[in-house]
């Protein structure tokens, strides 16, 4: 499962830094994720309640925040954010369009005690 390996390497990544920091307990764990990376905030909350049990970490919540898809026109050479399944340039309506972000997903925050 993609969301189990992903969550496993967000609790791979979360807890020595924690630990490092002195942190008793993680509370929250901030990400931002593309919308088309995949990435399904509720799963891997899901994972995270499966996986955390015994670490720190128990309990985290996750709080994502979904970073939009951004688009490249190849006709007017603008970038632009896509509006929600339209990948059609805002400037000139072109359909030449490259997608340059949305993929990404990463860890921006902690929240410890
Ligand atoms: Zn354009």
């Amino acid at each position: 499962m993609h969301e189990l390996s992903i969550t496993e390497h967000i609790v791979a990544t979360v807890l020595p830094i924690a630990e490092k920091a002195g942190a008793k307990r993680i509370l929250e764990i901030r990400m931002k994720i593309g919308a088309l990376s995949g990435v399904i905030p509720s799963c891997v909350q899901t994972y995270l309640d499966l996986i955390t049990p015994g670490t720190i970490a128990e309990g985290v919540r996750l709080i994502s925040e979904e970073i939009p898809v951004t688009l490249h026109c190849r006709s007017c050479g603008k970038d632009a954010a896509a509006r929600r399944g339209l990948y059609l340039c805002p400037h000139c309506g072109s359909d030449r369009i490259t997608v340059t972000g949305g993929h990404e997903y990463y860890i921006e925050d902690l929240k410890v005690e």
